[in-house]
């Protein structure tokens, strides 16, 4: 394994998801619905099959789909994007990730980025050779509230060789969703610094009651410097697809595709369309898939607080953050999620694995839970959830 992997070895999503296999626990770790996708998605895709969107589609993606997510963007507040040249089709939000960052990134090149983190992006900024600093954020000091940062540990992650801000927002594993205020904090400093903003955005459209998601991209002056990720992944519940784009300024965008055309190519021909289908529907599908998984959460949250766990309540995505010291005195998350299966049947990720090794200790007690999953699993993982107390 080359200098520049070391360390990354197996992502820690395969390992617990084996184990959930090996062990027959249900997987509360790696973030993918039980339940399938609408059908105006499923069918559109199964009529492509056998047709010649099965061959290469054109780099940039399907003119159709690149419309949809022009589009789609506008239409939940973003920016017009010109789907002829500031809309790129990619393998999956990753894939978008890792080809802006080797799109932008010189060797030494650094990245500010908040952690915990997913896991991904650490590994994205080692392959362009670049160099990860990470800002903490604090977890609240009781569940009610929000993970934050510090301002002035921001600033002091920023030197004369940050080149590029990537931020995930809502935020994976902590749920959180960044607030205006915080945006306009992170987008002075990127107009300060002349940084390029990285937006992943996957969680768009999985935020619950009390938070509303922003993108950066829409703040005074961020436009020209920022590109936004999403992907079909989590808002159609199709997590296999590998289905994403990217949106921003033509020459950004086109930078980023040079990189994409020498990693995939293209991908996914006949998925093109079915996404496509799935932009355009009317609002109420948006709205009612973040409705749905709020019950969902609010499900598990009371299940890890049941079973004597404190939880940090997420405002968004598919996660709920608990900690595990009443039922883990050593208040080791890696070691709970070790013997989680044969303690309680369950499968959950530590969140230290978010982490750079360096402050790994600052999650070392918090574990993250998957709660998007159909009504009679979540029951089961809530009653097996018993047995820890
Ligand atoms: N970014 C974040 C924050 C995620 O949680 C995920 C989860 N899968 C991804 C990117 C990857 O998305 P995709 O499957 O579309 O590559
Ligand atoms: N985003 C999902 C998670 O965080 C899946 C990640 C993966 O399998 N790479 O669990």
């Amino acid at each position: 394994l080359a200098a520049r992997l070391q360390g990354f070895g197996t992502t820690v999503f395969a390992e617990m998801s084996a184990l959930a296999v090996a062990t027959g626990s249900i997987n509360l770790g790696q973030g993918f619905p039980d339940y399938p996708g609408p059908p105006a998605v499923l069918d559109t895709a199964r009529a492509a099959i056998g047709t010649p969107a099965d061959q290469y589609p054109p780099g940039p993606g399907i003119p159709e789909l690149r419309a949809a997510i022009a589009e789609h963007v506008q239409r939940f507040g973003g920016h017009a994007y010109d789907p002829a040249d500031e809309v790129l089709v990619t393998a999956g939000a990753t894939e978008a990730v890792a080809a802006a960052l080797l799109a932008f990134l010189e060797p030494g090149d650094e990245v500010v980025l908040f952690e915990p983190m997913y896991d991904s992006y650490a590994a994205g900024i080692a392959m362009a050779g670049g160099v990860a600093r990470p800002v903490p954020l604090r977890p609240p000091a009781d569940g009610a509230g929000r993970w934050t940062f510090d301002p002035e540990e921001l600033r002091a992650a920023v030197t004369p060789r940050s080149r590029l801000l990537l931020l995930n927002t809502p935020h994976n594993p902590t749920g959180k969703v960044f607030t205006r205020p915080e945006l306009a904090t992170l987008s002075a400093l990127a107009m300060e610094h002349e940084l390029l903003v990285l937006a992943d955005e996957v969680y768009e459209h999985l935020v619950f009651s009390g938070a509303r998601h922003a993108s950066i991209a829409t703040l005074p002056g961020m436009r020209e410097r920022t590109l936004v990720v999403s992907s079909a992944g989590k808002t159609f519940n199709v997590t296999g697809w590998k289905i994403g784009w990217i949106c921003g300024p033509a020459p950004l965008v086109s930078a980023v595709r040079t990189a994409k055309q020498f990693l995939t190519y293209v991908n996914g021909g006949p998925l093109q369309p079915a996404v496509a289908a799935g932009l355009r529907m009317a609002d109420d599908y948006f709205t009612g898939i973040a409705r749905d998984l709020e019950y969902r959460r609010d499900v598990l949250v009371q299940g890890l607080t049941d079973a004597g766990l404190p939880v940090i309540c997420p405002e968004a995505t598919y996660f709920a953050t608990a900690d595990v010291r009443p039922v883990q005195p050593d208040g080791d998350g890696l070691a709970f999620c070790r013997t989680l299966p044969t303690r309680a049947g369950l499968v959950a990720i530590p969140s230290g694995v978010f982490y750079d090794p360096a402050h790994a200790h600052l999650g070392r007690h918090l574990v993250r839970f998957a709660f998007c999953k159909s009504d009679d699993v979540l029951g089961e993982a809530v009653e097996r959830l018993r047995r820890l107390a």
